[in-house]
């Protein structure tokens, strides 16, 4: 019922901005995106109480597969998705040192539905680039155009500069 009454709120709001003259428009789409900001964290709060995030190494243990080793335990992992589950089990990304957000399932398995990498710090966002295609991809593969392998980018989260990449 309360995501229900948010959406609506949200949809009122796009409307509301889009019969605006073009320059009360910038600010109202401003106010607008902080607006949608924080109700979709609140919307996503509240679908998902038991979200929690980890860090550690992402490791590989045969006959397991991918698994978190944090300071004091290995949490075997799986994905919320078929893309996530093959990014876990990408071997460029094997020992790197990776913040994942996800639930702990009641078999043990930690289910992730967002995954980071960490390199000096700072987080990096983890996608799948064919340059040739201009595709991104969300998960390790061939292009779905020309079926070239892609390239695996690391893009940092908190900066704004597209060309600051970590390829493997
Ligand atoms: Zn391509």
């Amino acid at each position: 019922m309360q995501s229900l009454k948010c959406r609506s709120v949200e949809v009122g709001l796009i409307r509301a901005v889009l019969f605006r003259p073009p320059l009360a428009r910038v600010a109202g789409i401003a106010l607008c995106a902080t607006f949608l900001f924080s109700a979709a964290a609140a919307l996503r709060a509240a679908d998902k109480p038991d979200e929690q995030t980890l860090v550690g190494k992402l490791i590989f243990v045969p006959g397991t597969g991918p698994v978190l080793a944090t300071s004091n335990k290995h949490v075997p992992l799986v994905g919320r998705n078929h893309y996530i589950f093959n990014t876990l089990e990408d071997k460029r990304l094997r020992d790197d040192e990776v913040r994942l957000k996800g639930t702990m399932r009641a078999d043990g398995n930690f289910q992730v539905s967002d995954l980071y990498t960490i390199h000096h710090g700072e987080l990096y966002r983890v996608r799948y680039y064919c340059e040739t295609c201009n595709i991104v991809a969300l998960a390790p593969g061939r292009c779905v155009c020309c079926q070239q392998p892609t390239e695996l980018q690391e893009i940092p989260l908190n900066r704004h500069d597209p060309k600051i990449l970590i390829t493997h």
